[in-house]
């Protein structure tokens, strides 16, 4: 950087550069009221406790200035307009044992055999009450889910579950996890307004 930063929308663009990459890198936590629960090579425990997920249409942005997913507008979305990737993603509630936390799990709304989706749909039980351990873990793209056998030690902390239940009653949105931003930030974004130039000739 040099002395030629003075226009305003290189400031608000590095400043939303660092709230989304803050989002993305922590997860979520820049933005909710809850950390996404975090799934890589080695298998995490989680527990499946609330079966209410949230399905949420998200745009995907990898450039100089963005990163990381972005909820959809929907009516009016910019992103649409210019033609950018949209997916859903399905975000539910988990208990994670090692964090003593709840945490959002989310996956692609995919259900073809093997998906990740798929298999979890394939592991709930019938009886929503019932509590459910995964054991997850990351192979190449793709989630590796399993059942166990739930130990005691890491049955959930009632008290961690109520307070997450007390506060989806007064109404958490789960699907702030992703930021929404508006179409006037998106436009300061040259990829997008070029992109949606090319979009409306
Ligand atoms: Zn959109």
């Amino acid at each position: 950087m040099n002395n030629q930063n003075h226009n305003p929308h290189e400031v608000n663009l590095l400043d939303m550069r660092r709230e989304l990459d803050q989002a993305q890198d922590a997860g979520g936590e820049g933005n909710a009221p809850l950390p996404l629960a975090k799934v890589g090579s080695n298998p995490v425990p989680l527990v499946m406790f609330d079966y209410r997920a949230v399905s949420v249409p998200v745009h995907h942005l990898k450039s100089a200035q963005y990163r990381g997913f972005l909820r959809c507008s929907g009516t009016g979305c910019i992103l649409c307009a210019a033609q950018y990737g949209r997916w859903t993603k399905v975000v539910f509630p988990v208990y994670n044992p090692l964090t003593i936390r709840v945490e959002l799990l989310a996956v692609d709304d995919q259900r073809d055999p093997g998906s990740a989706l798929a298999q979890i749909l394939e592991i709930l039980g019938n009886d929503p009450a019932e509590m459910v351990l995964l054991l997850m873990r990351q192979v190449n793209f793709n989630f590796a889910i399993m059942e166990k056998k739930m130990p005691s030690s890491m049955r959930p902390d009632q008290q961690v579950i109520d307070h997450f239940k007390a506060e989806r009653e007064r109404g958490l949105d789960l699907a702030s996890i992703y930021p929404q931003m508006d179409n006037e930030q998106l436009m300061n974004v040259p990829e997008i307004a070029m992109l949606l130039e090319l979009g409306n000739e």
